[in-house]
């Protein structure tokens, strides 16, 4: 089998045009990095590239073969560029310049001022191999994370790209001065199949990059949807002001803890408590001042009651609820005491008011063994009741349901 240079130029144009296809086609379809881009265009400019270069043959169009060779290398050049981005680097946009204007300069001097082939292929397989292998060692220094292993794929392929334009250079450095495209009408045959050959694979190397690039992305964005989500629900169930567990919190706890505790009708104690004539507090020092206030009481519940299962939560305004599982009458009645004296042990002074010195909670509290007919809301009002009791008797104590 002979084929001819124009019908390998053919499919060698084909070829990247099918490439320029395949990447185009990626980059309408996902746009999240700008890199892609600059591959449908590198692309694009070698397939153009590709399909001026058999004009040579045609001597009415000979001046446009000259774009080839300097437009397939500008496109070497955007894919370097693409890659740098995609990696996450910044090309140096000023010395690719000065490279590509010195190859420009010596590539037109070698037609215009004194045409010859053989320092020409030189000077252009010289240059295709600097950039082969610049872009080698971007994908093999930052190519790193999920892309690390078509990456590596990838910069070999270069690699190979850079060792052939090399061997072609070399090749062409033995021409005798002046020698026309017969002398080496072999090694051009080779020069048209191996970049088809190597563009195919970059190209599928570059796809495979981006998904996984793109999967990565994906991954990335499912983490921070859950941390999102796990921020959301822990909000929900927490009170803004103190960071204690909230109303809501405090319910849906009670609710499991019964039906934890109801298997073996173990026992649960409940304590309400309510901040004693809070509303002068927030009269004689202010609102932001009551809720200073809230807050360190807030924190000093949270250190007392802070284990599960016990729970110290927010109950709404200035009431707080305990939930005690497995702690009965005796054991929740030494709790409650600590809390109340807790509270006047840190202390908040009060002004303004002649009754009390110091802010202080009453507290009420109930404890039952779990079983079949008990319900959360009984034992809820059973210690409201209480606390109610606590208040009528004078603040500033602890009272337990039913007792006398
Ligand atoms: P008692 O000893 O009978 O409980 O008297 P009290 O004044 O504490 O009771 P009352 O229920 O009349 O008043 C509760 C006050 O708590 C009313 C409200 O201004 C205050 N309060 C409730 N939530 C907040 C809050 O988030 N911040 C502040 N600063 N005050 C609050
Ligand atoms: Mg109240
Ligand atoms: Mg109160």
């Amino acid at each position: 089998m002979s084929l001819d240079i124009p019908s390998l130029a053919l499919m060698q144009g084909l070829m990247f045009a099918t490439q320029v296809l395949v990447l185009g086609l990626q980059y309408a379809l996902n746009r999240s990095y700008k890199a892609p881009g600059q591959w449908v265009a590198g692309a694009a400019l070698m397939a153009l590239g590709v399909i001026l270069m058999p004009l040579v043959m045609v001597k009415s169009l000979q001046l446009l073969a000259l774009f080839s060779n300097p437009l397939y290398v500008l496109g070497l050049f955007f894919i370097h560029v693409g890659i740098v981005s995609f990696l996450g680097g910044r090309p140096s946009i000023a010395f690719l310049a000065a490279l590509y204007s010195a190859f420009l300069l010596a590539y037109l001097g070698l037609i215009f001022v004194d045409f010859d082939l053989g320092p020409r292929t030189v000077v252009l397989n010289a240059v295709m191999a600097v950039v082969s292998l610049m872009i080698a060692r971007d994908l093999f220094v930052r190519g790193r994370g999920d892309i690390y292993g078509s990456a590596r794929f990838v910069a070999i392929v270069f690699l190979v790209n850079a060792g052939l334009s090399l061997f072609r250079g070399f090749d062409a450095l033995g021409l005798p001065a002046h020698s026309g495209y017969e002398a080496q009408a072999g090694m051009l045959r080779f020069a048209f199949v191996y970049p088809a050959v190597l563009s195919t694979l970059w190209t599928f190397g570059f796809v495979i990059m981006l998904n996984q690039r793109l999967n990565e992305k994906v991954a990335e964005l499912a983490r921070q949807l859950e941390r999102e989500r796990n921020a959301a629900l822990q909000d929900s169930v927490t009170d803004s002001l103190t960071g204690l567990p909230n109303r809501r919190r405090f319910d849906e706890t009670l609710a499991t803890e019964f039906r934890r505790l109801r298997r073996n009708h173990a026992w649960l104690s409940v304590i309400m408590a309510d901040i004693d004539l809070f509303k002068d507090f927030n009269d004689a020092h202010g609102h932001p001042a009551g809720d200073e206030c809230l807050r360190r009481i807030g924190g000093l519940f949270a250190s007392l009651v802070g284990r599960a299962p016990d729970l110290a939560a927010r109950y709404g305004g200035e009431e707080f609820a305990f939930i005690l599982p497995e702690t009965d009458l005796e054991g929740a009645l030494i709790l409650a005491e600590r809390i109340r004296a807790a509270v006047e042990g840190l202390a908040i002074p009060y002004a303004g008011s002649a009754l009390p010195l110091r802010v202080t909670v009453s507290l009420g509290l109930a404890s039952q063994a779990i079983t079949e007919t008990e319900t959360q809301e009984r034992i809820v009002r059973l210690a409201d009741e209480a606390l109610y009791k606590a208040k009528r008797a004078g603040r500033n104590r602890v009272e337990v349901a039913g007792s006398s």
